[in-house]
């Protein structure tokens, strides 16, 4: 257990509510966040606030991609009772934050940000609102607002977290001690390919869910692309270059060796080959989307109700002591 001064250490990890997860989500962050709350205070967010900096024009779709996403933390094995799973629009005290800390920010800062116009470039100029460019200001509050210790972060948001906590140093600096500067967890694993090739996401239409059946799974798998050079069983393969050997690390882990030696030979066809993973995944997937299946819709609100009351206990302390430095 990860321990300093008799206190356990507090971990905080987020997500924005977009509806059912799928493979990617899985072996990349829940596979995380299970391991993290066995070591750590482990608090996992609901980010609605977020999701309305790019979703503001669908604001009903949050509600129902809340439950969808908290049901597949639970059944990937994120237990409520461990951890503190809450909704941050119910922790009113992350926007007092964020009002609080902004008096403090530099605009230049927030422009320095190099996700800021990547985004800008990907999703449209109606994403350039005040909420959007302040989006990595209220990340901090997020984290800043539990005096979380160490924060999760893949390489491209190191600078999301290094702004984060250039904040807090200035802060604790104009005031004094108040706020905690969370150290980086680095956590890196694979970019998980979907059934076109392309990085596994919700918006290219190309994942596979938790929570599609075992049927709907097989046809996916079946439909993925493959090495173009290999047509016909007896054409060597470029397993390097395959989606559906990129997810035989994840299913078929131990079979590797044999599924390459296969494929560069001629010797094993795409179809046989594709059957095998999609065994391997439904196999794989199996124990979570019997837990999924046991899990009742209706206890989700309660379940995040009550995260969010012990996470709004904590959150209030630390903006009573953020008032009180500055004097108000
Ligand atoms: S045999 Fe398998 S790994 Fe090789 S190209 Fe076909 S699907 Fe991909």
């Amino acid at each position: 257990m990860a321990v300093q001064d008799g206190r356990r250490l507090r971990i905080m990890s987020g997500m924005r509510p977009t509806g059912r997860l799928h493979l990617g989500h899985l072996v990349g962050a829940l596979t995380q966040w299970v391991a993290f709350s066995r070591e750590y205070d482990a608090f996992f967010e609901i980010a609605d606030l977020h999701a309305l900096t790019t979703a503001y024009e669908h604001p009903e779709a949050v509600g129902p991609a809340r439950d969808e996403m908290v049901i597949d933390w639970i059944a990937a094995g994120v237990d409520p009772a461990q951890t503190t799973i809450f909704q941050q629009s119910l922790v009113p005290q992350i926007s007092e934050l964020l009002v609080l800390l902004s008096m403090i920010v530099p605009v230049s800062w927030l422009q320095r940000v190099p996700t800021y116009k990547d985004q800008i470039a990907a999703l449209g100029p109606h994403v350039a609102t005040y909420g959007f460019f302040g989006y990595p200001l209220l990340q901090l509050c997020d984290i800043a607002v539990f005096r979380a210790d160490t924060v999760p972060v893949g390489r491209d948001q190191v600078s999301h977290l290094e702004f984060g906590r250039e904040v807090v140093r200035r802060f604790n600096h104009l005031y004094g001690p108040t706020l905690v500067e969370a150290q980086p967890t680095l956590s890196e694993f694979p970019e998980v390919p979907g059934i076109d090739g392309r990085k596994m996401s919700k918006s290219y239409n190309n994942a596979i869910d938790i929570a599609d059946d075992e049927a709907a799974t097989t046809k996916k798998v079946r439909s993925m692309i493959t090495d173009p050079q290999k047509i016909h069983r007896g054409d060597p393969g470029r397993p390097e270059i395959c989606p559906v050997f990129a997810l035989h690390h994840l299913a078929n882990a131990e079979r590797l060796p044999e599924i390459e030696r296969g494929c560069k030979s001629g010797a094993l066809g795409c179809v046989p080959c594709k059957m095998e993973l999609a065994d391997g995944l439904n196999r794989m997937l199996r124990p979570v989307r019997d837990r999924r299946a046991e899990i009742d819709p209706a206890s989700v609100a309660a379940v995040v109700e009550e995260g969010s009351a012990r996470a709004r206990g904590i959150a209030e302390a630390t903006v009573r002591d953020v008032k009180r430095a500055l004097k108000l």
